[in-house]
């Protein structure tokens, strides 16, 4: 391992601490003279790209006694108003996980919305919040993989069909 001093493609100056065989780290500088963003750079593109994104809505859900759907809206201060209306509440603890955009999102705050109680009990209420939820416009990101089958689990009312988390 080494460190390079690097001229990015968009014109800045940054060290970059490189791994792997010579000829692996020639490629890499190689691809960030002519492809790569600074970090700095590299932010601000992440967040302007995030800001014309709009609101992205995160589902998290727990099989159990109670069982367990989150609703979590990032990137929401624009709408901020109508989900306190809806009874979300913001908090930074909310953890964005999978981001398509590569950033650790921790400290950023969110709105969510918590549903507890058995399968039956809350699947009209999820429905309810999902359909209001569609009705947004707003883009939809899978926080785990099984939440699809748990939503529609939870909609149909057939707990057989909860996956285990
Ligand atoms: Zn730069």
């Amino acid at each position: 391992m080494a460190k390079y001093q690097i001229n990015f493609s968009c014109g800045h100056d940054e060290q970059r601490e490189l791994f792997g065989a010579t000829k692996e780290r020639q490629r890499k500088i190689e691809y960030f003279e002519q492809y790569g963003d600074c970090s700095a750079c590299f932010k601000k593109r992440k967040e302007s790209e995030r800001e014309a994104e709009g609101p992205v809505v995160q589902v998290r859900a727990r099989k159990g006694d109670p069982a367990l759907i989150e609703f979590v809206v990032f990137n929401s201060f624009s709408v901020k108003d109508a989900l306190k209306a809806r009874g979300y509440r913001f908090s930074y603890d909310f953890v964005r996980v999978g981001s398509a955009f590569g950033l650790n999102d921790r400290g950023e705050g969110a709105w969510g919305r918590r549903f507890e109680g058995g399968p039956e009990t809350i699947s009209e209420q999820v429905a309810d919040e999902i359909k209001w939820l569609k009705s947004k416009d707003w883009k939809f990101e899978d926080a785990t993989s099984s939440v699809k089958s748990l939503i529609s689990a939870l909609i149909e009312g057939k707990a057989d069909y909860i996956p285990a988390s």
